[in-house]
């Protein structure tokens, strides 16, 4: 296994990108930065606690977009917390969460925290359902959301697909491909090819291939496709 040592960071012009942590069951926090406009990436626990520190409370009030890539705690974990801290200061402007479609834990969260909070808070959110894998605008990059291969266990000892996309972030020409938590998928060769940087998950902890994570040996094959590469989410 590779050790991480995070944050992980790139930047190319003023387009940036910093993986606080991606640890597998435990969490996830990335923030992406275009100019001067924040978005936020699978905003697992502790996400509150790095953007304070990385972006402090005046840039915070003014991200625009989180993206999530699925439900599993280890990349929602944060949300709760990050919206009642943007309450508590009073937010003004609105915050789109795009997640796909399906993602129970999204809604559930933002349902629960509606009804918590419904006669104190002061921004307008918009939940975004991903459901059809088109590219779109928002704020000054272009996103470009792929499907992905990603199961959990039931009790039943059975697995199912939950619902999980990667997503390819545009801006000013440059290419971040950011693959989720993925078992190795034609979807995701293709959107890291050429990336000017592809975030690739290794979360499989040994070397023979299964459907919810990525072998090293097939992040590793798979990054060689893009400029550069970062390997996360490997087990600690
Ligand atoms: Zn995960
Ligand atoms: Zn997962």
């Amino acid at each position: 296994m590779t050790e991480q040592h995070y944050p992980l960071h790139w930047k190319k012009k003023n387009f940036s990108i910093k993986i606080f942590c991606s640890i597998p069951n435990i969490a996830t926090g990335i923030l992406l930065k275009a100019s001067d406009a924040h978005f936020v990436i699978d905003p697992g626990d502790g996400i509150l606690r790095d953007l304070n520190k990385e972006i402090g409370v005046k840039n915070l009030l003014e991200i625009s977009d989180v993206f999530v890539t699925h439900g599993h705690h280890d990349h929602v974990g944060g949300v709760w917390s990050l919206l009642t801290y943007l309450r508590v200061m009073q937010k003004k402007s609105p915050l789109t969460i795009h997640y796909p479609d399906g993602c129970v834990e999204i809604e559930s969260i933002y349902n629960a925290f509606k009804k918590v909070y419904s006669r104190s808070i002061t921004y307008k959110i918009n939940l975004k359902t991903i459901k059809k894998t088109n590219g779109f605008t928002t704020n000054n990059i272009t996103v470009k959301p792929f499907p992905v291969v990603h199961k959990e266990n039931l009790s039943t000892g059975k697995t199912r697909q939950v619902p999980a996309l990667g997503y390819n972030f545009v801006f000013d020409g440059m290419t971040i491909c950011y693959g989720g938590d993925t078992a190795y998928c034609e979807e995701l060769v293709v959107h890291a090819r050429n990336a000017d940087l592809a975030i690739l998950e290794a979360g499989h902890d040994d070397e023979t291939p299964d459907d919810m994570h990525m072998t090293m040996k097939e992040a590793v094959a798979i990054g060689k496709s893009a400029k550069k590469y970062f390997l996360v989410h490997v087990p600690e």
